[in-house]
């Protein structure tokens, strides 16, 4: 089996498909005055995805997460997750959604071979929760998990930017939910952006303060999974769900990428925080491209930087996560 390895020796397995820019959602750190659209080209189509995601696992690339914008604001979003679930070579399909469609979704999207879920929930204060995203949804995404669990996903974790100020006094709230139920919650850093400067000032908490909190309450890191993301994950012997921290700005975070981003347009982007992306939209349009598609991959690769900037405050071209697919 081949294996996509860039100059600093990374290998990548997993890719991660934004299949639109569109959210519905308008989190204060990411969308807060909503989606604005700024391209007419449309996103990639069924096909597109298909021969993109083919060429991909030719190259050694196992597992495909279907982020955006908000992936499932898509009506095809079964039938894309059936294309590439079905796709030779890859073996884990994901996908990360802010959860406003699971409740009545969450059968259909494992049928179509969706195994792993992640569902973002920033609080679980149902008026804390809507001053964030802007709905009033709460109740809507849990009813989703819950719907979620009795679909029979393999994974189910919960996506949680930990904001100073804002919703941090809930760290042990979400401890608590996962006292007793087997549930992986990230605690993910907010991350600097073009567009959340200021909100990041006032609001970012290292991952290095939020492991210390977990690291005083008697939580105990472990060793990390073949294909896993970029958490470091924790274990309590008194709760039954566990801690996962993406701590973006720790040092030695990009030693361990192993993921290619693609974008709704279909430009790859070898980092979140780079400088723009390359499109591979014309080498999508037949399988007769896919030679060329792969051969024009893993050349970019070798353009792959050894770490992103942020530390720096270089955000890169990405004006939010939504974007480019978070
Ligand atoms: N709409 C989907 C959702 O809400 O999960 C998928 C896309 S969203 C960009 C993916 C994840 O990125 C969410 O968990 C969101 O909270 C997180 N995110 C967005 N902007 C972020 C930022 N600036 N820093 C850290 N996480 C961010």
């Amino acid at each position: 089996m081949k294996t996509l390895i860039d100059p600093h020796g990374r290998s990548f397995s997993y890719l991660r498909l934004s299949i639109t820019d569109v959210c519905n959602y308008r989190c204060q750190y990411c969308l807060p005055d909503g989606y604005q659209k700024t391209d007419a080209q449309t996103f990639l189509s069924p096909d597109e995805i298909g021969n993109l995601v083919s060429g991909m696992a030719e190259l050694g690339l196992w597992k495909v997460r279907l982020t955006g914008g908000e992936p499932t604001v898509r009506k095809d979003f079964a039938e894309i997750a059936a294309r590439v679930s079905s796709t030779p070579g890859i073996r884990r399909v994901a996908t990360t959604t802010n959860g406003y469609r699971l409740a009545e979704n969450a059968q259909l999207w494992r049928d179509a071979g969706i195994s792993a879920i992640n569902v973002s929930v920033d609080s679980l204060d149902r008026q804390r929760f809507a001053d964030i995203t802007g709905h009033d949804h709460l109740h809507k995404v849990l009813d989703g998990i819950t719907a979620a669990r009795d679909a029979g996903f393999d994974s189910i974790k919960v996506n949680t930017v930990l904001l100073r100020g804002v919703n941090d006094q809930e760290l042990t709230s979400f401890l608590e939910w996962i006292r007793h139920e087997n549930l992986s919650i990230r605690f993910i850093e907010l991350m600097e952006t073009g567009t959340n400067k200021d909100y990041f000032n006032r609001h970012h908490i290292s991952g290095q303060e939020i492991q210390n909190r977990l690291d005083a309450l008697g939580w105990t890191m472990r060793q990390r999974e073949e294909g896993a993301g970029p958490a470091q994950e924790f274990e309590h012997p008194d709760y039954k769900g566990r801690i996962g921290i993406i701590a973006p700005y720790s040092k030695d975070f990009c030693n361990t990428c192993n993921r290619l981003r693609v974008t709704a347009r279909g430009k790859l982007h070898l980092c979140l925080f780079g400088n723009g992306g390359h499109s591979l939209r014309h080498l999508l349009q037949d399988r007769s491209q896919q030679s060329e598609l792969k051969a024009t991959i893993s050349s970019l690769l070798e353009q792959k930087a050894p770490t992103h900037l942020l530390h720096f405050h270089q955000t890169g071209t990405t004006p939010h996560l939504a974007s480019l697919g978070g």
